[in-house]
């Protein structure tokens, strides 16, 4: 008699458990994490390990300019790969001089540093205005409230948000927080040790904020005359974010004066690497001369690799007109969020923001999602991410869309519709 020999069990491989329990067994729980575990991306898509597919309109926070696995970028990797990936900074290598280049022909006239990141960009500004204001014993850097400049011990000390201080007390001195867009604060707020002026030309973690014409314009005026440096983060709203390379250059567009503004240092990093890590700061002649050989630097700053990457960015960005599209169908987008407050106004008070970089600003008190320990942001964001969709939330109301800059006009209708959806739902819940 033949004998039944039972099937073997199937193997089951639960990937997102067992990539869960390595994150809590090995890695610094400093993030709260969503419950998703990723693993691949194409276009303005990310797919989780359970095979489920996201249409992704944080962009990694404002990072993956181009979407994900994006050909001209892996070729530009592959390519400088082959080549040369790091030699470090003891010698002369093209893709940093030519990205250099690139960067100061869509700012202006001036020279370029490379750093890894934008808390490290911001760093180098730090100590640009230390420098600057040295001989003369001024050392203090003014910026926002509600601003955020980066998690090093001089980003959190310069950050306008006390929760990113708590517990790293003593916090580094030599830095004030002021009203963002309050020209007069900022007027009176200027004491003798003063030496500079940082902000960001749009606020992105503190909620989607631009800063208007005037403020701009007068903090310009303001920093000629007081003798101080303007430095501007443009970390988050830079790289045609908002339309155009600075979100100087778009808020400023048309505006009589604007055409000659120019801040004396701007920080870069996010969209600039689209994913791959490159920061860099950009300074104002002759204010480079300051940090001579000796006085700041970095092992991989600026390295072969990812500045070949930096580079190839810009050129697809350029060829495809990119820019273009973030402003108009960043503009699309703004009018459909305006349409969903109009329409919905229990739920969503009020759209903010400019280009690609946008906020969704949800009412308070929403009953639907009354009784949580989490913020109305996160339950939002939570909500979107079960019908596949990726947003980042800022603050506790608001709901940040950072789309890639190539995103498709289908697929800003498909995340609109899939807001309108988890909206409605908070309507009639
Ligand atoms: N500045 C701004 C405006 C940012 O939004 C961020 C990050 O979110 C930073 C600085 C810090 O950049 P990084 O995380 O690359 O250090």
């Amino acid at each position: 008699m033949k004998e039944i020999v039972p099937a073997p069990p199937s193997i089951v491989r639960n990937e997102q458990e067992s990539i869960r329990a390595l994150f809590t067994k090995n890695v610094v729980p400093s993030y709260g994490r969503f419950e998703l575990v990723l693993s691949h991306g194409e276009g303005s898509h990310v797919f989780d390990v359970n095979g489920r597919r996201y249409l992704d309109l944080g962009s990694g926070i404002a990072v993956c300019c181009l979407g994900h696995a994006h050909p001209a970028i892996t070729a530009a990797l592959t390519e400088q790969a082959q080549k040369l990936i790091h030699v470090s900074n003891l010698y002369f290598t093209e893709p940093q001089g030519r990205l250099a280049g690139e960067l100061a022909r869509r700012i202006g006239p001036g020279r370029v540093f490379f750093a890894n990141s934008g808390a490290e960009a911001n760093e180098g500004l730090f100590k640009l205005a230390r420098k600057f204001g040295h001989d003369e014993g001024r050392f203090e850097i003014l910026t926002a409230i509600n601003s955020f400049h980066g998690r090093t011990m001089g980003g959190i000390a310069a950050t306008g948000q006390d929760k990113v201080k708590k517990g790293f007390e003593p916090i580094m001195t030599g830095f004030r927080h002021i009203p963002y867009n309050d020209l007069e604060a900022m007027r009176q707020a200027i004491s003798p040790a003063t030496v500079a002026i940082m902000i960001e030309g749009v606020q992105g973690e503190g909620g989607v904020t631009p800063a208007t014409a005037e403020y701009l314009l007068g903090l310009r005026a303001l920093c000629d005359e007081k003798k101080l440096l303007l430095l501007m983060d443009g970390v988050q709203c830079g790289h045609y974010r908002t339309g155009k390379f600075q979100s100087f250059q778009r808020i400023l567009e048309g505006v009589p004066g604007g055409e000659k503004f120019l801040p004396d240092g701007l920080s870069m990093a996010k969209s600039l690497g689209g994913g791959f890590p490159i920061g860099a700061f950009w300074l104002r002649e002759p204010l480079a001369d300051l940090l001579g050989p000796g006085t700041h630097g970095s092992t991989f700053g600026g390295t072969p690799l990812a500045c070949a990457v930096a580079l190839r960015i810009l050129e697809v960005i350029e060829t495809e007109k990119l820019d273009e599209r973030a402003r108009t169908l960043g503009d699309w987008l703004q009018h459909e969020l305006e349409r969903l407050a109009r329409t919905y106004p229990g739920v969503v008070k009020r759209a903010r923001g400019i280009g690609f970089m946008l906020g969704l600003e949800l009412a308070e008190n929403i009953p639907a999602l009354a009784g949580s320990s989490q913020t109305a942001a996160l339950q939002f964001v939570n909500r979107l991410h079960a019908i596949g969709v990726l947003t980042i939330p800022a603050g506790t109301q608001i709901v940040r869309l950072l789309p890639p800059l190539n995103l498709s006009p289908q697929e800003a209708a498909e995340g609109i519709a899939k807001i309108e959806e988890v909206v409605k739902a908070l309507v009639t819940a």
